[in-house]
């Protein structure tokens, strides 16, 4: 089996040797993917290997990534895989989030039950084998938070040193617990996202730490199973959309590299949509995508929302993802701290719950439903992207309103649900529970 490393600009397109440490292009400074020129697969047995697999007590079968590994095939042999039990995260049905946005029914895809509670669990089981592989001693990452929980946890699960870098005063404290919890070296860098992940960058060759940043190849090729895995839960209905939220727009490139693939390797009847989310704050590929390209692609200097996952102003993965969006006939929507919050908590009366940046899949479905680009009776997933628990403090201030946007707008708790402080008197209780029902 042969795999390459290619650069993805269709200008250049050079290729590299698989094992090659590089994070960009050495010619043209493009995005790297990975390749597999001599694949040929059988699609009606792998459907049914996959789902024997399933049943299977072997950790590389019953990871939910690397059940699939005849679509990510870079290793030569799987003997370096460690795995926290990733992946097979459920599709759940939401009709109060159906009937919210506006749609007959709708699913979410949860990737919030990730082993570190977000999907960045699917691509680093995937970067750190690779990182195994090309024996390096230390990984790195620069993090708004989920990536650098999911790295240091799996580093720690194979004996690799992890060092993230965060922007100061900028992450929530579920993430950060995380990561200090599974032991990496951790640096609170006074700069932004951007300007800390140029600075590693530079740093990455002289101090001998393999990056683990979305910009990592092998981390996209891992992230490709959570689109397999739901088409396998689908037993490979496509549906009309899948929606997710666009932050880095690594998750975006992945999703289209994934549906790619399965299509031309006729695992697909037809081609779903791919609806991107940004956060009205962070939307950089909102812009370029409405102008279809014609400005050029402009950076967000002070990218602000209470949604740190994708509070992003110059995502690196946007060739990629502007690639796919088009491949896909999708779109890309943005959405208001107040609409984030609102589907949020709704997603939370599901039964359900995640973490701010996950709900700005809900809030852009249901502004795409009420622009009419959604029809009422299409099939959609939603891709719920980490737990709720990932940001308590967030969802505290909301239900007692007490949430501020960055810009310092109260956000209206339209779903608030306050706890009642009461005096230890039975027939007050009675009283209270008797008025008021949550709407
Ligand atoms: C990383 C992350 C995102 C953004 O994904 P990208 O691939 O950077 O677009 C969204 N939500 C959560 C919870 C994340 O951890």
């Amino acid at each position: 089996m042969t795999a390459e490393l290619v650069c993805f600009e269709r200008a250049c397109r050079r290729r590299f040797p698989i094992t090659e440490v590089i994070y960009e292009c050495p010619s043209c400074g493009g995005l790297l993917e990975v390749e597999y020129p001599e694949l040929h697969l059988d699609a009606g047995r792998l459907k049914r290997l996959w789902r024997e697999r399933r049943t299977e007590n072997a950790p590389i079968d019953r990871s939910g990534v690397w059940r699939y590994r005849e679509l990510i095939p870079f290793l030569e042999d799987y003997g370096s895989v460690v795995t926290l039990g990733e992946g097979n995260t459920p599709l759940l049905d939401a009709p109060k989030a159906a009937e919210y946005a506006g749609l007959e029914r709708l699913t979410f895809k949860h990737q919030g039950f990730n082993p570190t509670g977000s999907f960045k669990d699917n691509g680093m089981t995937c970067g750190v084998a690779q990182a195994l592989r090309l024996g390096m001693r230390r990984v790195a990452c620069v993090s708004t938070g989920n990536t650098s929980a999911s790295m240091t946890a799996y580093a720690a699960a194979a004996g690799l040193e992890p060092i993230i870098f965060i922007p100061h005063g900028n992450i929530s404290f579920g993430k950060l617990a995380q990561a200090l919890e599974y032991g990496a070296r951790t640096l609170q860098v006074e700069a932004n996202f951007d300007e800390i992940l140029a600075l590693v960058r530079s740093l990455a060759g002289e101090l001998g730490i393999y990056l683990l940043n979305s910009v990592n190849p092998f981390r996209i090729e891992g992230q490709k199973s959570i689109v397999i895995e739901m088409m396998d839960q689908r037993d490979w209905r496509a549906p009309d959309w899948i929606a997710l939220p666009g932050g880095n727009l690594g998750n975006t490139a992945a999703f289209g590299k994934a549906l790619r693939e399965l299509s031309e390797h006729g695992f697909l009847e037809k081609m779903p949509r791919l609806a991107v989310i940004q956060a009205e704050g962070a939307a950089p590929f909102y812009e370029y995508m409405r102008e279809e390209g014609r400005g050029g692609f402009r950076p967000v200097a002070h990218p602000e929302t209470l949604a740190t996952a994708i509070r992003i102003g110059d995502p690196v993965s946007w060739p990629k993802a502007a690639f796919e969006v088009r491949s896909s006939r999708g779109v890309v929507e943005k959405v208001s701290e107040q609409e984030i919050a609102d589907a949020k908590a709704v997603i939370g009366r599901c039964g359900i719950g995640c973490e701010p940046a996950s709900a700005a899949t809900l809030a852009g479905i249901r502004k795409l439903r009420q622009a009419g680009v959604i029809a009422p009776d299409e099939d959609v997933v939603g891709v719920l992207t980490g737990h709720l628990l990932k940001d308590p403090d967030y969802v505290y201030r909301y239900h007692t309103g007490q949430l501020v946007t960055p810009a310092g707008v109260p956000v209206r708790g339209a779903f608030e649900n306050r706890p009642v402080v009461v005096a230890k008197d039975p027939r007050r209780i009675a009283e209270i529970l008797l008025a008021e029902t949550l709407s």
